[in-house]
């Protein structure tokens, strides 16, 4: 066994991950090491490779401030060019050689006396350590698979892929196909699937509101435009970034202000479907638009309304060998069961693995008192570690990639303010914490996740959403703006000097600090 001792240890080469060791090499902090149990950059947009993976925010804000992107082919990008630019982002900033791939962390504990977190990771069946002094967990909410406890499921004898873990070699050609989900993953999946099975049984539990996708091919004028106009790119972006903030306002403070979506929404059932009165009725949700992630699809309904397609609403009974039982009793034989069944997000086992100082895991912490934390990043009882799209952050109505931003800006100025006033160890404070998460609690009285009228996977176990960033985005890119020393507990001492003085000049992002409008 081989011992690393870094600064800083980041897990996970996705969005945020990448973006943070981006962050740190731009200010200076070199001392740091990448570890992602995947082959290469790119996190969910590595792992979502099920056909029609694409993404529903447009393309302009799905991408860093740092490096912005002149070349988006379409105006929502699909998977492949989403996990290209990841990698692309990486090579430009030079991240590669810091990154371990392969490499999966198992189990992280702080240890007090050395004031360091204990990381073990196991890498082609061996087993390793880092010592870092500063941990930043950018697993994200979305890479632990939910599989459906479902009667019978482990007795099927055919296959069955989870919509995060497609097998692309697998050929559903005339096959009978049964997805269970109707989420932003199934309805992606689903058009696909149904152009090349025999059959397609769809299981939809809830149904989901879905505008349409206003996707479509850039021009070479507006590539050019992108490319060499100055401004014209983050003009836009800014575009789409105030227009989605009114949704925002919509969804936590007077979710009647969304009647328009809902119209948009019955409008798309109906051209998507047509004549077919019960397919429509089955598939218009009965909750309020919002509740759940507002969906984007063209070809979801047309999908549903072919011959070769069933949306079954009757629930799923169990499963046998050969194939599902719905609740009425019917019996529908299939070569393939598809799970998009969502992820394991406040119940991550993640958390299990996340020993803090008193020996408890953040599983056990959160069992407690709920997955809550300080601005989406630090929880009292895990010190100096930092938690990307962490408690309170996640989104339904805009690009996690600014949250990210945020946040990359708040860990910068943490580890800038440990190194100027020469903190070694860093615990939010307890009061802080409750009081952050009260105020959380307190703006979501009127929102629409809570009076929607949906179970959601935006709420715990206790019913309360732990989830969500309530209000505006410019609101939380105001809160991370800088470090709050304040908030925190902090030890100063010895330590030894490895991260250098930023260099003069060092970017913190081209246009990272400037308003919310040309970063978004
Ligand atoms: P999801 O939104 O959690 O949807 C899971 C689906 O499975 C729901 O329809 C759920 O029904 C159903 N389900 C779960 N357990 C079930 C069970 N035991 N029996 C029957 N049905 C069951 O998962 P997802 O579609 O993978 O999406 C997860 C998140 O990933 C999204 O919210 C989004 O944030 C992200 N995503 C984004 C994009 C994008 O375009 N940017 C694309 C894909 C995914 P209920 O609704 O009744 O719970």
């Amino acid at each position: 066994m081989t011992t690393n001792d870094v600064e800083i240890a980041i897990i996970g080469a996705g969005f945020s991950g990448l973006g943070a060791a981006v962050r740190l090499k731009q200010n200076g902090f070199d001392d740091f090491v990448l570890l992602d149990r995947g082959r290469d950059f790119g996190g969910t947009w590595r792992d979502n490779t099920y056909p029609g993976a694409a993404c529903d925010v447009p393309s302009q804000l799905y991408s860093f401030s740092f490096a912005k992107n002149p070349t988006w082919s379409r105006s929502y990008s699909h998977q492949p060019e989403i996990h290209d630019y990841i990698n692309g982002v990486a090579d430009k900033f030079g991240i590669a050689a810091k990154a371990r791939f392969g490499t999966e962390v198992t189990r992280t504990e702080w240890n007090e006396d050395e004031g360091r977190w204990v990381i073990d990771t196991l890498q082609d069946g061996k087993t390793d350590q880092v010592r870092a002094r500063v941990l930043v967990g950018g697993v994200g909410p979305l890479c632990e698979p939910n599989l459906p406890d479902i009667e019978g499921i482990e007795s099927f004898e055919g296959k069955i892929v989870h919509s995060a873990r497609w097998d692309n070699d697998h050929d559903f050609g005339g096959q009978r196909v049964a997805v269970i989900g109707t989420g932003a993953s199934a309805i992606q999946l689903v058009p696909e699937v149904a152009k090349v099975a025999g059959r397609l049984d769809v299981y939809q539990r809830t149904a989901p509101w879905i505008v349409p996708r206003t996707e479509r091919a850039y021009s070479s004028v507006e590539h050019w435009a992108y490319k060499n106009v100055p401004g014209y790119q983050s003009a836009v972006r800014g575009g789409i970034y105030a227009a989605n903030e009114v949704v925002a306002f919509g969804l936590t403070y007077s979710p009647k202000a969304l009647k328009p979506v809902e119209l948009l929404c019955r409008a798309n059932i109906l051209r998507g479907i047509g004549r077919d009165a019960e397919l429509r009725r089955k598939a218009t949700p009965t909750f309020q638009v919002g509740c759940k992630r507002i969906l984007r699809s063209n070809d979801w309904y047309p999908a549903l309304a072919r011959p070769n397609v069933d949306l079954v609403t009757d629930g799923i009974e169990r499963i046998t060998p050969s194939g599902i039982v719905s609740r009425d009793g019917t019996v529908r034989e299939v070569d393939v069961i598809v799970v998009a069944t969502g992820f394991h997000v406040t119940d991550s086992p993640v958390f299990e693995k996340i020993i803090g100082k008193d020996g408890r895991s953040l599983a056990q912490v959160w069992n407690e008192i709920g997955m809550q934390g300080y601005k989406g990043s630090f929880v009292h009882g895990f010190p100096n570690m930092m938690l990307m799209v962490g408690p309170s952050t996640g989104l339904g109505h805009t690009s996690m990639v600014y949250m990210i931003e945020s946040q990359l800006n708040y860990l910068v100025d943490y580890l800038k303010t440990s190194r100027a006033l020469g903190i070694t160890r860093t615990e939010v404070k307890l009061s802080a914490q409750q009081e952050f998460n009260a105020g959380i609690q307190h703006k979501l009285r009127n929102s629409v996740w809570v009076n929607g009228g949906c179970a959601s996977w935006y709420k715990d176990a206790n019913g309360n959403i732990t989830t969500l960033w309530p209000g505006f985005t410019f609101a939380y890119r105001q809160t991370t703006r800088s470090f709050d020393v304040a908030a925190y507990d902090v030890t100063r001492g010895a330590r030894r000097p490895v991260a250098p003085a930023a260099p003069a000049g060092s970017a913190t992002g081209e246009d990272v600090a400037s308003p919310a409008t040309a970063n978004a």
